[in-house]
């Protein structure tokens, strides 16, 4: 089930499948998207939460039918992926750059981002 991005599924974006498939409070990579009529899931949106996935996810819901997900250790390791899929993708519904949280010195292993002064 594992395509391009390496996320988990899809699911139907509902709190119920949420539920099922996220237990716990962790960090983690989302993508919301819908399936074409030639069975494919196309990629809507890349996303993350650094501490509750699922939480993140009831908060989109409505938004597109389907989600993809995958859970990460740590924050830092969610931001690395959202950046890799987030420069993969280059979809229209991400304007800008996954932002760095205050306080944390991270960058994207793609790009750099953000870049020093
Ligand atoms: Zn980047």
């Amino acid at each position: 089930m594992a395509g391009v991005s390496g996320l988990k599924g899809s699911f139907p974006l509902t709190e119920d499948e949420i539920k099922k498939h996220i237990k716990y409070k962790v960090p983690g990579v989302f993508t919301l998207g819908t399936v074409n009529d030639d069975g494919k899931y196309q990629t809507l949106y890349v996303g993350s939460a650094h501490r509750d996935l699922a939480e993140t996810l009831k908060k989109c819901l409505r938004q597109t039918p389907r989600f993809k997900f995958q859970l990460f250790d740590s924050a830092e390791d969610a931001f690395n992926k959202e950046c890799e899929l987030y420069h993969l993708f280059r979809l229209a519904a991400n304007k800008v750059h996954p932002p760095v949280p205050p306080l944390e010195a991270w960058r994207c292993p793609e790009c750099g981002f953000p870049k020093k002064r």
